[in-house]
């Protein structure tokens, strides 16, 4: 056990897309590679734009990832009353003071230092009036005015900003409600949070967030910022390039761990190790290695990849998998007829060939049917169910059916004598043996599709392909 604590902080303002899972995913690592805490808050304070149903799908998307967190899910819009206490300690302790401008003098303000050649900021005339509260009046950070805020971004390495360069940040809007900058740090410095790991697009926020932990004289967490992830046309990754929510990688029938993997490497390596199990991942993690520069989104690659863990994956499992995909489509009653022992005996078939459950579904359908239900493609029977190949599967047949022991050599056996008495090549047969047995002209190899269909099946779909 370490003293890390970790979080993950999203807003539920929409599904949790790969870019935020990725940076869940390394700040989960961080805290389980250090055998430290990491936590879950939602960012639920947008009244208008937070959904259940966002807060739902990103709670679903980490339970699918394993991305456990520790104790409960903290809702940041339940900690209102807190912010606002700490934001009248901040007033009390003189570091905070209202404001009684209105957003044109504001305006008016950043456009003369814009004119001026200086950054655009706040100007500080309500610093040492020592208003009261009032309507219209919003709470300020009493920002230092020189020296310089610096840190050590965990990625990025040195990050160091003027003092002078920042505006006196609004705390508290003149509705009442504390702004995000001191609502995040308010709430990681109660849950204990001591590193703090997201996207870049906060880097300019961290600063700032430094000056409300340095006002309330807090312990300042360590803070990285992990880059963004880019399309293959190097701009900012969106759902054209199949940048989906985690939970559409799902519904396409992705493995949960090819998706860590992907999303870990992504940003993140350890020598040019691709594959890494869940467990390598926890033991060789850390910051030191991950990568400063955006990566890019390859749709291809994520594909491989899952195609690589549907080939290690259980058997057994994936056809547990495959019944639940059945059942999304199809009435229950018609799903229950199949169980896992109808897609057991495939799978280990189908594994080295498919790319996602989906795929699996796909080429599995043929074998969980039964003879009458085959679906034949009609391409593939007018161009290989001819009558002279229909009149050679007849002959065959009675010789698969006097087999007593339905086996690998004892099929390769009878074809090969029946090919000899025939005096014609195997490819001869083949193709029309493979349309009629399994309904199209791709499959796993014959003789293990007849052994995975078994005898019986085996013949009634010869039978029927012949009276086509
Ligand atoms: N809620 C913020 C977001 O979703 C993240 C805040 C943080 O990680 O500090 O962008």
């Amino acid at each position: 056990m370490s003293d890390i604590v970790s979080r993950f902080a999203p807003s539920p303002t929409g599904y949790l897309h790969i870019g935020g899972a990725r940076t869940a995913l390394f700040a989960w690592l961080l805290a389980r590679s250090q055998g430290g805490r990491f936590l879950l808050r939602i960012e639920d304070t947008d009244r208008e734009r937070s959904t259940q149903a966002a807060t739902d799908a990103i709670i679903d998307s980490m339970k699918w990832l394993g991305l456990d967190h520790d104790g409960d899910i903290v809702f940041q819009s339940d900690r209102v009353d807190r912010h606002n206490e700490v934001i009248d300690q901040l007033i009390a302790s003189g570091h905070a003071y209202y404001c009684d401008c209105t957003k044109e003098q504001v305006d008016a303000m950043r456009e003369t230092a814009r004119q001026e050649g200086r950054k655009p900021k706040y100007d500080g005339t309500c610093r040492e009036k020592g208003l009261g509260a009032g309507e219209n009046r919003v709470v300020r950070l009493k920002a230092p005015l020189d020296g310089v805020t610096a840190y050590e971004d965990m990625v990025k390495g040195t990050i160091a900003v003027e003092n002078a360069e920042m505006d006196d940040m609004i705390l508290r809007r003149s509705d009442g409600s504390p702004t995000y900058n001191l609502a995040v740090v308010v709430d990681d410095h109660d849950m204990g949070v001591n590193h703090v790991l997201r996207g870049d697009d906060h880097v300019n926020n961290t600063p700032r967030q430094i000056l409300i932990y340095r006002a309330m004289g807090w312990e300042v967490p360590r803070f990285g910022h992990v880059p963004m992830i880019l399309g293959p046309d190097k701009k900012k990754l969106s759902k054209r390039h199949g940048a989906l929510s985690v939970m559409e990688y799902e519904k396409m029938g992705y493995l949960p761990e090819a998706v860590v993997n992907y999303l870990v490497r992504l940003g993140w390596s350890f020598g040019d190790q691709e594959l890494f199990s869940r467990e390598e991942l926890i033991e060789h993690f850390s910051t030191d290695h991950l990568g400063n520069s955006p990566s890019v989104f390859d749709l291809q690659k994520f594909e491989w990849m899952n195609g690589q863990y549907m080939q290690q994956a259980d058997p057994d499992r994936l056809a547990g998998l495959l019944c639940d995909f059945l059942s999304r489509e199809v009435e229950e009653e018609e799903a229950a007829k199949v169980g896992k022992a109808d897609f057991a005996k495939c799978v280990p078939l189908l594994q080295p060939r498919a790319k996602s459950l989906i795929d699996m579904l796909e080429q599995a359908r043929c074998f969980i049917v039964d003879a009458p239900f085959l679906m034949y493609d009609e391409k593939a029977v007018k161009k290989f169910l001819t009558p002279e190949a229909k009149a050679l599967l007849e002959e065959l047949a009675p010789r698969i059916e006097a087999l007593t022991d339905f086996t690998q050599e004892t099929l390769e056996e009878i074809h090969r004598q029946f090919l000899e008495d025939k005096d014609i090549k195997f490819k001869v047969i083949a193709q029309p043996l493979r349309v009629a047995i399994t309904g199209k002209t791709k499959s796993p190899g014959l003789f293990e599709t007849m052994l995975a269909l078994g005898k019986d099946q085996t013949l009634a779909r010869i039978k029927r392909a012949c009276e086509l």
